[in-house]
């Protein structure tokens, strides 16, 4: 079949993958001028499927309005929910229940899982550097993390994920130049987790695509679908300049008609099927990312892998020669203007544990948006509209699902039965407008 792809995050580009490997003839539209420049351009980069489980959770709503008022809170509504928003959070709200959360982290436990599977082998198939460390450890600065860690440890045994509690000594043996000044309770472990390098496996794969066969038709932006008899009409409009640059963009018609189309166009999804209603809300976050500086006869004073300060909910990755830190989550409010404080608090997590790490005189500075739908799972199969299916809304988790879910989306594609149920990531579970 010849299937169009929108949208070249690392959602779209594994999707574009997937759907090459079952023999389809891809073209891939994206707006900007590359891969991976969005929502996947500076994320955690963490794959650790023990930790991809929806923010929907029992208990969430109290911890949010608890720490409400303070100012380094990963937490911050920026003014008065709107009608969009004020629905979402009434969902969001509604998902939180204890059997529908215990079902969401089941479903997306299974497809992060499957997903670090097939993102090894993938890296494995076609050569893709992407940075990868092993392991992830947990801080629990104080009795007080300690005990409220409890809970989701004991969800994590029954879940069967591999994790061990450990002390402060054994941290430090995990990570040997975490800062002695900080004060550490405990520590969770999980060795069989991984991080990696999101844009780079995204960039990575785009160029083995390309080499393959798959067309990439940059500086394309989709602005409808339309479902025809023999198929699904693409229209496209290119932008021929992008800032002071003039580009030149592989010349396309303004229409283009395929067999299907699958819309991987995370934040830009509601407006392609506005029929779907789907309830997708960003949610912002930030990151830091910072070569790592080296000392002269000492050894390397950064993380090994990837750590998460639990009080501060506040991801540290190691990547390469670089140290990326990365956290808060904001409702609403502006997505390019930065707040100052999530932004120290991002600092003063690194400086608490690795405060000669890294050169902060080359800090690169990304705020993103986590296309969030309210109960965690993304929306993963027939979008309701005849020819046009729907892989997007993966949340905080999208690098850690997407080899997962462009796997399940290709299955349904192909007409085969899929290795996982693919219920729970119904786009229609919303019913449709
Ligand atoms: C601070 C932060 C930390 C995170 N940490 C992690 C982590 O550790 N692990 C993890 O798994 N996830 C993490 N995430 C989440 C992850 O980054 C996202 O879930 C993921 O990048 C979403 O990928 P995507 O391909 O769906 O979206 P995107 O990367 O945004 O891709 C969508 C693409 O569609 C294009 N597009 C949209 N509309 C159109 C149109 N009409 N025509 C053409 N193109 C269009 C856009 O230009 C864009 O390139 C984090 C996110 C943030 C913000």
């Amino acid at each position: 079949m010849r299937v169009a792809v929108i949208g070249a995050g690392i959602v779209g580009v594994t999707t574009a993958q997937a759907l090459h490997e079952d023999g389809h003839e891809v073209t891939v539209f994206e707006r900007q001028g590359s891969v991976a420049t969005e929502s996947s351009f500076a994320n955690a980069g963490w794959l650790a499927p023990g930790y991809v489980t929806p923010w929907a959770a029992p208990g969430m709503l109290r911890k949010v309005l608890g720490q409400w008022f303070a100012r380094d809170a990963a937490v911050h509504l920026a003014g008065l929910p709107g009608p969009a928003l004020a629905g979402w959070l009434w969902r969001w709200w509604r998902a939180c229940h204890p059997r529908t959360y215990a079902a969401n982290r089941g479903a997306m436990l299974a497809l992060a899982r499957d997903s670090l599977q097939r993102t090894n082998a993938l890296a494995a198939a076609r050569g893709i550097e992407h940075e990868r460390g092993k392991g992830v450890l947990v801080l629990l600065r104080g009795e007080a993390e300690l005990a409220q860690s409890r809970p989701g440890l004991k969800v994590l045994a029954e879940l069967g994920v591999n994790f061990h509690l450990i002390s402060e000594a054994q941290c430090r043996q995990v990570e040997p130049a975490l800062d002695t000044g900080t004060a550490l309770k405990a520590g969770i472990h999980l060795p069989d987790a991984e991080s990696g390098n999101c844009r780079q496996f995204a960039l990575e794969l785009k160029a083995a695509l390309q080499q393959a066969g798959v067309a990439f038709r940059l500086h394309h932006t989709v602005k409808r679908l339309e479902s025809v008899a023999s198929g699904v009409t693409v229209h496209a409009e290119a932008d021929t300049t992008s800032g002071a640059v003039t580009v030149q963009p592989e010349s396309t018609p303004a229409q283009e008609q395929f067999d299907a189309v699958v819309v991987c166009a995370a934040m830009g999804a509601p407006a392609l099927l506005p029929a779907l209603r789907l309830p997708l809300q960003p949610v912002y976050g930030y990151s830091v990312t910072l070569p790592v500086q080296r000392h002269d006869g000492y050894p390397d004073l950064g993380p090994r892998a990837a750590l998460m300060d639990e009080r501060y909910k506040v991801a540290i990755t190691r990547l390469g020669e670089r140290v990326r830190i990365a956290g808060s989550a904001e409702l609403a409010g502006d997505p390019k203007a930065l707040r100052d404080a999530p932004l120290a608090t991002l600092y003063r997590v690194l400086q608490d544990w690795f405060p000669s790490a890294a050169r902060q005189s080359s800090a690169q500075t990304w705020k993103g948006a986590r296309p969030m739908l309210p109960d965690g799972p993304p929306a993963i199969g027939p979008s309701g509209t005849p020819g046009v299916w729907i892989n997007t809304g993966h949340g905080s988790s999208g690098w850690a699902l997407a080899c997962g879910s462009a796997r399940l989306l290709a299955d349904m594609v192909a007409g085969r039965a899929p290795a996982l149920d693919p219920a729970p990531f119904s786009p229609l579970r919303w019913g449709r407008g």
